[in-house]
């Protein structure tokens, strides 16, 4: 995956938690996805591997940046914003995000760039797009927040 010479020309290379050391995500920071309640443990570091690589081609597909809104949640954050009980977004590894949207166009192309990388479960909210890959869960589905 590293080429010779190549390093300077990666863009960011997500390696502060060893999990990630050898796996190139281009468009995100890991800490984007810390939990936001600003005084757990349940960082960007947690998040799982083959979901990033997920959303960073469903990102490259889109073509318009995805701003993370939500990803690690602990079980606290979780219920004090009203989660579900059982949100992938606590799962260890967390395997799910929510991306801001803030009109139809891009809300479009985040869509699609989320179908397109392979994501069969997306919900849709006023103001953000809940993609995650629990496969615990219900597959192709797509709900609302409404
Ligand atoms: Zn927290
Ligand atoms: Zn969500």
């Amino acid at each position: 995956m590293l080429q010779k010479g190549k390093q300077n020309s990666r863009k960011k290379i997500l390696d502060r938690g060893d999990r990630f050391r050898n796996i190139t995500i281009n468009h995100f920071q890991l800490s984007e996805f810390d939990c936001n309640c600003g005084k757990c443990s349940y960082k960007g570091e947690n998040m799982d591997i083959d979901f990033m690589i997920k959303l960073d081609r469903a990102r490259e597909l889109a073509g318009v940046p995805f701003k993370i809104t939500s990803g690690a949640r602990c079980l606290e954050h979780n219920k004090a914003i009203g989660g579900v009980p059982n949100s992938s977004h606590s799962n260890t590894p967390c395997n799910a995000a929510d991306i801001s949207t803030t009109d139809s166009r891009r809300r479009f192309k985040i869509l699609g760039g989320l179908i397109k990388a392979g994501f069969t479960r997306i919900g849709i909210g006023k103001n953000f797009i809940h993609c995650d890959t629990d496969k615990l869960k219900s597959q192709q589905v797509c709900w609302h927040y409404y």
